[in-house]
């Protein structure tokens, strides 16, 4: 989804209550000095209160831009999907990739 592009330490959408938090990034490409984090980038561990899995676990981000890439990756912005359980929820402000 465009969006402001996300980065380390940024919030996903909690997952059944367990706040969880971008864990992976690019260490050198950065938007406000803080790395930026992108598609396959990991959130920090957390519970997933489902039918299948009540073990700790993270996810990575499913899609990120499919236009600006950072290391062949995908940049990730707020509102990208992660794999099964949540979303970006934090980007920078000023910092936006408005491809799909
Ligand atoms: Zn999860």
């Amino acid at each position: 989804m465009p969006g402001p592009v996300t980065f380390l330490g940024a919030a996903d959408t909690p997952c059944c209550g367990e706040p969880t938090f971008r864990a992976q990034f690019i260490p050198n490409v950065t938007v406000n000095g803080i790395p930026v984090s992108c598609q396959t980038h990991l959130n920090t561990p957390h519970r997933w209160i489902g039918a299948a899995c009540k073990a700790p676990h993270t996810a990575p981000i499913a899609l990120g831009s499919t236009r600006v890439r950072v290391m062949g990756l995908g940049l990730g912005r707020m509102f990208d999907p992660t794999v099964a359980c949540a979303w970006v929820a934090q980007g920078i402000p000023n910092v936006i990739d408005h491809s799909l």
